[in-house]
């Protein structure tokens, strides 16, 4: 990764911009362009699919481009952190669509640049930046989530094989993934140095999902169960018993990343539509301009400005991460606030639709209004998604500012 001054830069950024636009499917310029909202993930399922959505992620992925520090040698961007910062903005100033969203970039791949072996990278880092393979997280257990070490899933050596025996819950999308990082127990005499890292074809014979209906509505996580699954010895990842420490840094990128996904959007919780906005189209406006209701008015500024600070905090602490040695235990202040904040956000926003933000469905009520409830109901999972917030804070105290366990 070559050192690029200013000038350099310049160039940088009006060949990203060239780029971009000689490369992006035109018909997605189109808001109302029709794409299949699950292509985004990618995986198998649209490995050969004429989705427009597809067709960019295969040009960025070809480019490395989603994955942009990661080095060129597995297919990845190669950039330094100031020309991952331009392409950003690039994208955003040009209101791109996400190429790719995916769990393998922002989970496994970073713990599989520092903790895999050579074979290993190369078999499963291109797929990840190309979007051909989709990811799930099989961490939680129905015994182990906040105390997480306490997992049972069994990893037996076979000699020429691992078999695997257990159950995992709340794993997101694993229904529809290709593949599943896993914390296994290797040992059953020790807690934290019992646990190991695998990857798992979910083809495999043995693996079975069930998907878990929430009080959203919507399904996106399931239990998977393992019933004598055998797995090839080179599918563990770091040592035996060592997966504790592959784990912990897994969980700090994704936390970093899950609090980047609070601020907009209905995925995570939020709800998407300018929060005053919308309160005034239901409250009206004062003599002044200004939304009517001052309580209100003062509780959404207030978000804003929280949001505003955060997302700046966000770009910054990511700046800081990408120059050096990847995120740290201080992003457990980033995911508390963050949960907060988009919680509180989506409390406003039915707050301010009045009744109508209490729709589930039916023609009394517009997309947006039955989109808020729902919302409301998703950000509830904020505070316990990649660690609830009781378990941030523990964190924060402990290896942030260095206190004491309590007695
Ligand atoms: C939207 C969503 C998506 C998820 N996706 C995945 C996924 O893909 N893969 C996966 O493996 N898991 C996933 N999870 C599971 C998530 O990681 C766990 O729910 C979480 O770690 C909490 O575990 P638990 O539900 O078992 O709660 P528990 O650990 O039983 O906690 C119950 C309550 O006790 C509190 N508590 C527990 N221990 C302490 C302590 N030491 N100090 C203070 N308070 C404590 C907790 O904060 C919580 O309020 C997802 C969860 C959500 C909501």
């Amino acid at each position: 990764m070559a050192d690029f001054g200013s000038a350099d830069l310049d160039t940088f950024r009006a060949d990203v911009r060239t780029w971009l636009e000689a490369n992006y499917p035109a018909e997605l310029r189109d808001p109302g362009a029709k794409v299949d909202p699950e292509a985004m993930w990618g995986g198998q399922a649209f490995l050969d699919s004429d989705d427009l959505q597809i067709a960019w992620m295969r040009k960025m992925g070809e480019k490395g481009w989603t994955a942009p520090t990661w080095p060129a040698q597995y297919g990845g961007g190669g950039l330094s952190p100031a020309q991952a910062r331009i392409l950003d903005q690039e994208l955003t100033a040009g209101r791109y669509r996400t190429p790719l969203a995916s769990f393998g970039v922002w989970m496994l791949g970073p713990v599989l640049l520092e903790y895999a072996n050579e074979e290993q990278k190369q078999a499963h880092l291109p797929k990840i930046i190309k979007g051909e393979v989709r990811w799930c997280q099989g961490y939680s257990e129905p015994g182990a989530g906040s105390d997480l070490a306490s997992l049972q899933t069994r990893c037996e050596d076979k000699g020429d094989h691992w078999l695997i025996n257990g159950q995992k819950i709340w794993t997101s999308y694993a229904d529809k993934a290709d593949w599943c990082f896993c914390l296994v127990r290797t040992d059953t005499s020790k807690k934290h140095e019992g646990v190991s890292f695998v990857l798992i074809d979910m083809r495999t014979p043995g693996v079975e999902t069930r998907p878990i209906q929430l009080i959203s509505g919507e399904s996106p996580f399931c239990e998977t169960f393992f019933t004598d699954v055998k797995i090839p010895k080179e599918n563990l990842v770091g040592k035996v018993n060592g997966g504790w420490e592959i784990a912990k840094r897994l969980l700090q990128y994704e936390r970093q990343n899950i609090s980047g996904g609070f601020g907009g959007g209905g995925g995570a919780g939020g709800t998407a539509g300018d929060l005053a906005e919308v309160a005034k189209s239901y409250f009206g406006l004062d003599a002044s301009g200004a939304l009517a209701d001052t309580d209100l008015r003062s509780r959404i500024t207030q978000n804003k400005m929280n949001m505003q600070c955060l997302g700046l905090t966000i770009s910054r602490t990511a700046a800081e991460a990408k120059a050096s040695n990847g995120p740290s235990a201080a992003v457990s202040i980033i995911k508390y606030a963050a949960a907060s904040f988009a919680q509180d956000r989506s409390e406003l926003m039915i707050e301010a639709m009045g009744h109508q933000g209490l729709g589930w469905e039916g023609e009394a009520y517009r997309p947006g209004e039955l989109l808020a409830t729902r919302g409301w109901l998703r950000s509830k999972g904020n505070s316990i998604e990649g660690g609830t917030s009781e378990v941030n804070l523990n964190v924060i105290s402990k290896r942030v500012l260095g206190l004491p366990d309590p007695k």
